[in-house]
């Protein structure tokens, strides 16, 4: 069971209470993993059948302590071209770890292992967004004879939702947005169910997010919110790993961004590493003070900020980007020269930011279309933290 101890940078240290009895470790088993204090165990979960007679299976990593304490898991490389969370994995379970670990780390480095043999964002067995295919929480529907049923990889993934949520006190998925992007981590909406029962799904989903926003002020990176519930519905996000956990299996999780994916930043990887063994000093696995965040952009823009992909371009053009990742602008500040293909200046030659806030990432290349996203921002916040699921969500 997770007991908060006292934390704060350089502070306060964090400790469990020391009258309280030392108790062994639960025992857990994932796949053919099973958990011994004071060891790294490894084994495999298997997950699905190929043509070939092959199956598959994902590596299962389950480090114990040798006192008791939550339960962590950690996945990552759910996407096959986001290699820094697998590399934040490797680098952060050893033995020196365990050695000062009360409770349990189960880790899974790779969670569609297609993806990485490929470097492709989806499996070619099963060719969706496999951080889309997770519990939605809605009643199981008949079989449409019309539809593709679920592909083997997402009933394997519900199967593993189960295991998550039979002994995971909090989770973390490492990913990576996209080349040069900063390090930061999601805060998700809460959404909750308003049915008869909405005060109380209410009040627990306040709860979540309250637990959620510790765990991401411990961790210790900038911190973005999700789209809007609407949008993030509409992108099926809440289908996502964390998202599922959080949402259906009640459990504070998060989503981590960790820049570059196919040439992970070794500073982006310290730093999370750094940044999950905070979180751990804050769920009470580990003491000692919190480490210091460093190496990479830390920005707060001194008010909410959501994720939004903005401005866009007007015509199809060369773009330039006069701005840097971390960079925080101002609404009409110029953030990209506009050009045409022999190097002229589009109109007034430059284009502007609409909203304050700061920079997450240049979008990818030089060439865009008309509407295409030059930037990826962290723009002001209004709408709420806590909100309910669109009243046709659990219709269709
Ligand atoms: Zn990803």
């Amino acid at each position: 069971m997770a007991r908060h101890g006292q934390w704060a940078l350089g502070g306060l240290s964090s400790s469990l209470d020391k009258n309280e009895e030392n108790t062994m470790p639960k025992i857990i088993t994932v796949g053919t993993a099973t958990s011994e204090p004071g060891t790294i165990q490894y084994g495999q979960w298997e997950t699905l059948g190929h043509p070939t007679g092959h199956v598959e299976f994902l590596p299962v990593i389950i480090a114990q302590g040798k006192e008791d304490g939550p339960c962590f898991w950690l996945t990552a490389g759910i996407h096959g071209v986001e290699q820094a969370g697998p590399t934040v994995l490797y680098r952060l379970i050893t033995q020196e770890l365990v050695d000062r670990l009360r409770g349990t780390i189960v880790a899974i480095p790779a969670l569609n292992p297609a993806g990485l043999r490929t470097m492709k964002r989806e499996p070619y067995h099963a060719p969706e967004d496999p951080n889309r295919m997770w519990p939605d929480g809605k009643p199981a529907k008949p079989p449409d004879p019309d539809k593709q049923p679920p592909s083997s990889l997402e009933k394997a993934y519900t199967r593993l939702f189960d295991e998550i949520v039979a002994s995971a006190a909090h989770v973390i998925d490492y990913h990576n947005a996209w080349t040069g992007s900063i390090s930061f981590a999601f805060r998700d909406r809460v959404l909750y169910h308003a049915d008869q029962e909405a005060d109380r799904h209410k009040a627990e989903a306040e709860s979540l997010a309250a637990t959620q926003f510790e765990m991401l002020q411990a961790y210790g990176h900038t911190i973005i919110t999700e789209f809007p519930a609407e949008k993030y519905i509409d992108e099926k996000l809440h289908r996502s790993v964390t998202a599922a956990t959080l949402f259906v299996g009640k459990i504070p999780s998060f989503t981590v961004e960790l820049g570059t994916g196919d040439m992970p930043d070794p500073a982006i990887v310290a730093a999370a590493v750094a940044g999950t063994r905070n979180v751990m000093r804050w769920a009470g696995m580990l003491d000692g003070n919190l480490e210091r965040i460093e190496g990479i952009k830390v920005v707060d823009a001194g008010f909410p900020v959501r994720r939004c992909g903005t401005p866009r371009a007007e015509t199809a053009c060369v773009v330039l980007h006069l701005v840097e990742p971390g960079d925080k602008v101002r609404a009409g500040d110029p953030v990209a020269e506009v050009r045409d293909i022999w190097g002229r200046p589009v109109g007034d030659g430059l284009l502007h930011s609409e909203y304050d806030g700061f920079v997450i990432g240049r979008s990818h290349g030089i060439y865009y279309y008309p509407g295409d996203e030059v930037l990826g921002m962290a723009i002001r916040d209004d709408a709420p933290l806590i909100a309910p699921y669109p009243a046709d969500y659990y219709k269709d």
